[in-house]
């Protein structure tokens, strides 16, 4: 297909309305900037019953985001982050699962401003991995002892449904040893329900479209051409991932773009009517990117909303409170010193032994390579050396990946995080696999860190699941004897 072609038959007008109502998407710029302007200078008995609110687990209502986004009173504010990190342990405990993107292609039709990926960066090298090229990522990644991915891709026919699906069942296919990639999920353009089935076909985990940001006005002036610079075919990509039958979705504004109050105050909509349309059924998690130097991108410095450290903790704790049973991802484009400090807050998912160079993996460089890569990262550490700080720091590290293969998705999996039961079949899968990973890729000191974590949390299940520990006790011992992929 021509790139012309690409461009010209890729949305579909008519799986963009069916979700409309009178033409008019779910935001409304107006209304956040009143609710915003409305709520301001909260009473502190109103933030405290918002936070109890949360703490049952229940979703916050954007009037109620709003008051906590107008907090002003740093005492307040404490009582919020301490919220937030008790919301965190009730639905996931300390569990943080860790995952890596791979990117594949930077081919791309499109235009933002802030990425390197842009079609009018000539400085970009362009580069699309063939299927022998994404088995030698795979198995660089499988040596680390990864089990998820996130596979990301440029816009572009060359990396369209039919890439995207060979190269997943490439990376399923690759074996090292006794390790294998469970999990793949998928950051990819927004695509029509018709590819979206075939995406579903080749048995992905979650699919993942940020909407960059909520501002129409913004919008419209950071993705100037190309298919991105529609906004609501974007907006309802996911809306049309759960008509396709993937019911595992994830939404993410990239923060630096516009007001971070009003990002946060889109995602929670975002969330609502995706609940609204599909039953109940909201994101499994959400993303909160801020923007990253990317070489020759001027626009990165140019920005006038550029999100403090101060502000980031405060917009993952509002998250955290808003959406009590979505996952909150941090990525590796923050510096390590900042994601130890934002862990507690609720965090569920991260990023680690990061390459987002095209092919960076199985070379194996120790520096990043920025004519090569979509933006800079902040953290390039280990996995085994993040693993040791999080067991240093109380969390014990998930590589499960049991949820959609036995069917906790969709309905189900929201069930039982909003009850606060998805947390004990976590626990149990968490140290499974926890320490399959030991036994197979840790360092002498990491397993050392480790072994005390995983104790610990043993001695929790025999105490508080004492019907399951001894079924448990059994897959725990047949993989300290040599077999893999035992899950509840
Ligand atoms: N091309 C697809 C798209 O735009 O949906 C998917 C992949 S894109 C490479 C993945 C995400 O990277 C984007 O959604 C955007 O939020 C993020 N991103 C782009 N430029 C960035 C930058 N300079 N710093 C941080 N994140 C960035
Ligand atoms: Fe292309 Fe995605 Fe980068 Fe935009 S963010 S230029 S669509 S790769």
């Amino acid at each position: 297909m021509t790139v012309k072609e690409f461009l010209d038959t890729t949305i579909r007008q008519d799986e963009i309305l069916k979700f409309m109502k009178n033409e008019q998407d779910f935001i409304n710029d107006d209304e956040i900037a009143h609710l915003l302007k409305e709520n301001k200078n909260p009473e502190p008995k109103k933030i405290r019953d918002i936070i109890q609110k949360s703490l049952s687990i229940e979703r916050l209502e954007p009037h109620e985001t709003a008051c906590l986004l107008n907090v002003k009173d740093p005492s307040l504010w404490e009582e919020i982050f301490e919220g937030a990190a008790e919301v965190k342990k009730r639905v996931y405990d300390n569990r943080i699962v860790t995952f890596a993107p791979l990117y594949l292609s930077n081919f791309c039709v499109n235009s933002c401003l802030y990425c390197g990926f842009r079609k009018e960066n000539t400085e970009e090298k362009r580069k699309r991995l063939s299927l022998e090229e994404v088995k030698n990522e795979t198995q660089a990644l499988i040596k680390i002892g990864h089990k998820r991915l996130i596979v990301v891709y440029g816009e572009h026919p060359v990396s369209d449904i039919d890439y995207i699906v060979d190269t997943i069942s490439t990376i399923y296919s690759v074996t090292v040893d006794k390790g294998q990639i469970r999990r793949v999920n998928v950051n990819a353009p927004p695509m029509s329900v018709e590819k979206l089935k075939l995406l579903k076909q080749a048995g992905i985990g979650t699919y993942q479209v940020f909407q960059e940001t909520y501002h129409h006005q913004t919008y419209k002036k950071v993705h100037p051409r190309g298919i991105k610079a529609d906004y609501k075919w974007r907006l309802y990509a996911l809306h049309r991932a759960m008509e396709a039958g993937i019911d595992d979705v994830a939404i993410g504004a990239l923060f630096g773009l516009y007001d971070w109050k009003f990002e946060v105050m889109g995602l929670v909509y975002h969330t609502i009517d995706l609940e609204k349309h599909f039953n109940g059924i909201g994101p499994h998690t959400i993303s909160f990117p801020r923007l990253e130097p990317a070489k020759n991108t001027p626009f990165i410095q140019q920005t006038e909303y550029k999100v403090s450290d101060e502000d980031f903790k405060k917009l993952i704790a509002v998250l955290r409170l808003s959406v009590p049973y979505t996952g909150l991802i941090l990525t590796a484009r923050e510096p390590a010193h900042l994601r130890r400090e934002v862990i507690s807050l609720g965090i569920t998912q991260t990023d680690a032994s990061t390459k987002i160079g095209i092919g960076a993996y199985s070379k194996n460089l120790e520096q990043q390579i920025p004519a090569e890569q979509q933006f800079l990262l902040g953290d390039t550490r280990s996995l085994d050396e993040v693993i040791g700080e999080f067991a240093e720091m109380g969390y014990i590290t998930s590589f499960c990946t049991a949820g959609y293969r036995c069917g906790r998705t969709g309905e189900r999996i929201m069930e039982l995080l909003r009850k606060g039961k998805e947390r004990w079949f976590c626990k149990l899968n968490a140290v499974l696999t926890f320490r399959e990973w030991l036994d197979d890729y840790a360092s002498p000191k990491t397993k050392e860190k480790g072994e005390k974590i995983i104790q610990k949390e043993i001695e929790e299940i025999k105490q508080k699941l004492p019907n399951i520990f001894p079924k448990f006790l059994k897959f725990y011992k047949r993989i300290q004897n040599g077999e893999r992929d035992l899950y509840f």
